[in-house]
């Protein structure tokens, strides 16, 4: 588990090369899921690129996919394609656009307009159940996201057709491009509101590995309905002037930035080692 620690503050590194070449992204967000990401794609799921054609793999949908490049930096550390690849994210005609799009190697579904991920996980996770499959759906949806209408009707329909083998994630890091979560649209009754929608509720420390593995555990022994995990977060986890600011939801370092933030992760990284 250590190993994975320090792989989450080696993947931040990734993100912030792949913001700070292309000059774009959502570096905000990105540092906020990533440890979410590795929990799921080190730990949790049946994944690899041996698996990617296989019908029981696991399933997984970056809902908020604007932090994409959290998910390239990983799928390209789990070989899903080659890191140096991750050079072009953003050029003209590279495929590494900033968004997921499923010509890529291990990316299920194009994301990035919110509020999608949850009612497709649930047409996946009900078509597992037809074919009596054992795979699980997992999505990744941002607090910001759950502002969208079309995120409850998933999360009703997950709820009456009792999808056990469905699981979803919300980024809880109470911060949205506009601002705080609680001024733009309050969240803080949404574990009242996905319980009466039929779900199980899960709440954990969303930067944190150990208890992120707790939770996913959790949401497999659950049975009889969907498990939601509310994973508190820090909006720029790792990098101190980019935690916890707005701003940062897809600001791009300068070059003393890009300094400044890579020696704190070098830091954080060998605090693990
Ligand atoms: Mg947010």
């Amino acid at each position: 588990m250590e190993n994975l620690k320090a792989k989450a503050y080696e993947l931040r590194k990734d993100i912030l090369d792949m913001v700070y070449r292309a000059k774009c992204g959502h570096i905000g967000g990105d540092f906020s899921v990533i440890d979410i990401l590795v929990s799921l794609y080190y730990k949790q799921m049946k994944v690899s690129p041996e698996l990617v054609n296989d019908p029981n793999r696991d399933r997984f949908i970056l809902s908020k996919g604007h932090s994409v490049e959290a998910l390239y930096a990983v799928l390209a550390d789990r070989g899903f394609f080659p890191k140096e690849e991750l050079q072009t994210y953003s050029r003209y005609l590279s495929k590494y656009i900033g968004h997921p799009n499923n010509k890529i190697n291990g990316i299920e579904m194009n994301s990035g307009s919110l509020g999608h991920g949850l009612s497709v996980s649930v047409g996946m996770a009900l078509a597992g159940r037809m074919d009596q499959a054992s795979y699980r759906v997992y999505t990744v949806m941002g607090d910001g996201e759950l502002a969208e209408g079309s995120v409850w009707e998933g999360a009703m329909s997950g709820g009456h057709y009792k999808l056990d083998n469905l699981c979803a994630v919300v980024d809880r890091n109470r911060l949205q491009i506009s601002g705080n979560t609680e001024e733009v649209m309050s969240q803080d009754i949404q574990e009242e509101r996905w319980y009466s929608f039929g779900w199980h509720v899960v709440n954990a420390v969303g930067n944190d590995l150990d208890s992120l593995n707790l939770a996913f555990e959790e949401a497999k022994a659950t049975k009889g309905k969907p498990t939601v995990i509310i994973a508190n977060t820090i909006k720029g986890c790792g990098v101190s002037f980019m935690e916890n600011s707005a701003p940062w939801h897809h600001k791009v370092p300068s070059e003393e930035e890009y300094q400044k933030a890579l020696l704190e992760l070098s830091e954080r990284r060998a605090s693990y080692e």
